[in-house]
């Protein structure tokens, strides 16, 4: 079997979670896995090494998971955007709707120099909405939207099509 076969049998669709008609993609049984993890920020690295990255901005909280491996094997600085109130130090935020109600995330005002070239990452890339909120505050802090990596893209939703406009550089490990 392929990676990509590999990370397919692995993860896990759970529906209705956390609410009706949503199938949630469990990619905890992937961790248990550890050599298929360790292949997958290979493959995430093989991905990007030749982009000019800076530093990788990863989403709360499944985009920390590979976003600081990959970090760490491309020997570049981690950056991660939490949720409101979680971050200790002066932030910047950005608030953008969900399909009910918003949310607002954010990151410190010190983490990127300006003029930085950032890949954002995050474990799964569904509307685009979270992703397209990081690169807002991306811009806001200086820095230059690189491209984005997930893991999984769930491409019937579309979301590619709203991330374009920051950046074309957009690369998925598997696709549903
Ligand atoms: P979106 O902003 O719509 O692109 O949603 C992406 C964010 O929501 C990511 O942080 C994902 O972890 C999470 N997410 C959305 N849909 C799913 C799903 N079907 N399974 C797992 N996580 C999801």
């Amino acid at each position: 079997m392929n990676l990509t076969e590999r990370i397919t049998n692995a993860i896990r669709t759970i529906p209705d979670f956390p609410k009706p008609g949503i199938m949630f993609k469990d990619i905890t049984p992937l961790l248990k896995d550890v050599e298929l993890s360790k292949e997958i920020t290979v493959a995430f690295a093989e991905q990007w090494k030749a982009k000019n990255i800076d530093a990788i901005v990863g989403i709360e909280s499944r985009g920390f998971i590979w976003g600081n491996s990959l970090a760490q094997l491309m020997g570049i600085p981690f950056i991660p955007i939490r949720k409101k109130g979680k971050l200790p130090a002066e932030t910047l935020s950005f608030k953008y709707d969900l399909e009910y109600g918003s949310a607002e995330i954010e990151i410190h005002k010190d983490a990127i120099d300006k003029g930085q070239k950032i890949l954002i990452h995050d474990d799964l890339l569904a509307t685009g909405g979270t992703a397209i909120a990081a690169a807002e505050l991306v811009k806001m802090s200086g820095g230059e939207i690189a491209g984005f990596s997930f893991l999984v893209e769930l491409s019937f939703l579309n979301g590619i099509q709203e991330l374009e406009g920051h950046s074309t550089n957009i690369h998925s490990l598997i696709t549903y």
